[in-house]
């Protein structure tokens, strides 16, 4: 491990500038984060993370890299309560009118909600001895070299003091997805990024219920994708405590309402009882809650000619996704494992080559995310022949899915971004699918009943 020169800052103490702040931590001789809330609750809730307090999974793939990032993490959030999750056969996966069958090596998760994972893994990287972070600290802007073709420094104002300039070798905002970047680029005489938006104002509404284990059969979770012919959908998912965190919506404003009468009445609404059942009796412990998501963007600073030395958009400010598909944080640890890799190179012409990694990292994702949105004939965006053709094919593996567990287990790998989603089209995929087509059982229609003989079967 090399311990090079020079002060690294990080923009934001959320989940993706803990991640960049762990690798920079290899490569810099000290990393500063900075963040505008305050932290004196580690586990609190905040204003600046305003999205932590709605149903949060983290995907097989990010449970991996940040257990290699922060070694002992998992243990750490088992002991703060938090439930291991086998995703082939602790979830319940319902899309397509389908639940997916019960799937051995789907991977393993930890469900612990967002704010108390988000303090643990604090806590893993302020213990590193070359690492500060310092809260109640606002970056106000980064501070350019006279030719403004690098970044040499960083303004910051903690609150009640006057801004104070600090030189830096690198600054990396993840800031999130209202981060400043393109202000701040376009303040020092750069191009905004091009931008890719495909709009879904999706309505978040997020409750949280006491549980009994025995609820949802069960299982740990269940995770409703928004499908036809209503798209509407949502996740509940088993917390520390004893608790629920249910998260219920729809596309373009279809929200559940902020009553708790209502939102049980929107779950009975779902295409399967599933939620409903289990939450009918469950003591609600707060009042729903909203949030709307507008779109998914990403900010395509790789095309981009010209880019300052020295600074970098990480995390939410390079892409934000639709987060029903849970991708965010796994996401941020991936493109921290991808700097990584480029700093393991050399610190020359970094930012052309992270952002290079980082488009590839964000490819799969975005395609997953944006893919499965433009199914919604609702939501505006280009469908190429690909995208029409990736649609029809992955409803095949997902009707499939529910009668043979190893598409059910490819399944969970690829939305897990633990697979990549070629292992849906391997040889043994597309003998299974065409098998199940030929002679399997008929695999129920979008819409259908709301028996759940799936979901019996697949317990
Ligand atoms: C409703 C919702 C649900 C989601 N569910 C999931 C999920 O299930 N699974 C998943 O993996 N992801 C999910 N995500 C995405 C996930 O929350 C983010 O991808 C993840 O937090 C990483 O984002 P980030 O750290 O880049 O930015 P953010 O989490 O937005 O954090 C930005 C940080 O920067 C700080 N900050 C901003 N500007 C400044 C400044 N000028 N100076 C100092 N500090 C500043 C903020 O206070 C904040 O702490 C969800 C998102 C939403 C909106």
């Amino acid at each position: 491990m090399s311990r090079q020169e020079g002060v690294a800052f990080v923009v934001g103490a959320s989940i993706g500038g803990l991640c960049v702040a762990r690798v920079l931590a290899d490569y810099f001789q000290e990393v500063i984060v900075v963040e505008k809330d305050d932290l004196d609750d580690p586990f609190a809730p905040r204003k600046g993370v305003p999205q932590g307090r709605h149903t949060h999974a983290l995907l097989a793939r990010g449970a991996e890299l940040l257990e290699q990032f922060f070694p002992g993490l998992t243990q750490d959030a088992l002991a703060a309560g938090a439930n291991s999750v086998d995703l082939g056969k602790d979830v319940l996966w319902f899309n397509h009118g389908v639940f997916l069958k019960r799937a051995p090596g789907g991977g393993v998760g930890i469900s612990l909600s967002r704010p108390r994972f988000e303090g643990l893994v604090r806590r893993r990287l302020a213990a590193l001895g070359n690492v500060r972070i310092l809260d109640r600290t606002e970056a106000v802007e980064p501070i350019a070299d006279e030719s403004r073709a690098r970044v040499v420094g960083l303004r910051t104002r903690t609150r009640g003091e006057p801004p104070v300039d600090r030189p830096a070798a690198l600054v990396v905002d993840a800031g999130g997805r209202g981060a400043r970047t393109p202000a701040w680029l376009e303040a020092m005489g750069y191009d905004r990024a091009p931008e890719d938006s495909v709009r879904v104002d999706i309505g978040y509404t997020t409750c949280m219920f006491r549980r009994r284990p025995d609820e949802l059969g069960g299982r740990r979770a269940i995770v409703m994708g928004l499908c036809a012919p209503d798209w509407r959908g949502g996740a509940m998912v088993a917390q520390e405590d004893s608790t629920w965190i249910v998260t219920l919506g729809g596309y373009f404003g279809d929200k559940a309402p902020l009553d708790a009468a209502g939102f049980l009445d929107y779950a009975r609404g779902l295409q399967k009882p599933d939620v409903y059942d289990a939450l009918k009796e469950a003591e609600p412990l707060c009042e729903p809650f909203p949030f709307n998501i507008p779109s998914n963007l990403r900010r395509r600073y790789e095309k981009l000619q010209r880019f300052p030395e020295g600074y970098l958009p990480f995390g939410d400010a390079l892409c934000s996704f639709n987060p029903i598909y849970g991708q965010g944080m796994t996401v941020a640890a991936s493109e921290a494992d991808a700097l990584a890799k480029c700093l393991a190179q050399g610190r020359d012409r970094l930012a052309a080559r992270f952002f290079k990694s980082a488009a590839k990292v964000i490819d799969v994702p975005w395609d997953i995310a944006v893919g499965s949105d433009l199914q919604n004939p609702a939501v505006e965006g280009p469908r190429p022949l690909r995208t029409r053709f990736i649609n029809w094919w992955v409803r095949q593996v997902f009707l499939a899915g529910a009668d043979d567990a190893n598409l059910a287990g490819a399944f969970v790998g690829v939305a897990n971004l633990s697979v990549p989603p070629t292992r849906l089209l391997s040889p043994d995929a597309v003998l299974r699918v065409a098998r199940h087509a030929l002679g399997g059982r008929p695999a129920a229609a979008p819409g259908s009943s709301r028996a759940t003989p799936q979901t019996k079967q697949a317990a």
